[in-house]
């Protein structure tokens, strides 16, 4: 398997994890585009957003609540964070396994270009 990041979900690379369970890992990116900017992938290889399907509901679900998690134990839930989800090439899609993108530190730009 090539995809990065299941190599970082095996440990095969390096990654800055601040959380880990059976389900999921949440890492550092390695290009933050914010003063915290983590990246919560499922352990389960899903390459995009579109190949979610219903047995995966429960799985988002826990998703956001490890965000709501990361958010408090880190501390920038009182000031807010942000969400994003890029799904395939024109969103901005890089990297082919499903991960959230929790952006929190800064004030955020709307609509994102
Ligand atoms: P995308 O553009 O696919 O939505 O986001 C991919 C993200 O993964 C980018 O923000 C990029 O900086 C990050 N990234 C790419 N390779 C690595 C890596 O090897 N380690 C970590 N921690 N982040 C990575
Ligand atoms: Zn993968």
């Amino acid at each position: 398997m090539s995809c990065i990041f299941c190599k970082i979900v095996n440990k095969e690379i390096a990654s800055n994890i601040v959380y880990e369970d059976e389900k999921v890992v949440a890492f550092h990116d390695i290009n933050p585009q914010a003063p915290y900017h983590i990246l919560v992938v499922p352990k389960k290889h899903i390459s995009t957003l579109l190949e979610v399907t219903e047995e995966d509901k429960e799985l988002i679900g826990h998703i956001y609540l490890v965000i709501n998690k990361i958010a408090k134990d880190i501390g920038f839930d009182e000031r807010g964070y942000r969400v994003v989800v890029n799904c395939k090439e024109e969103a901005g899609q890089t990297i082919f396994h499903l991960h959230f993108h929790v952006l929190a530190g800064r004030t955020m730009g709307w609509p994102p270009g």
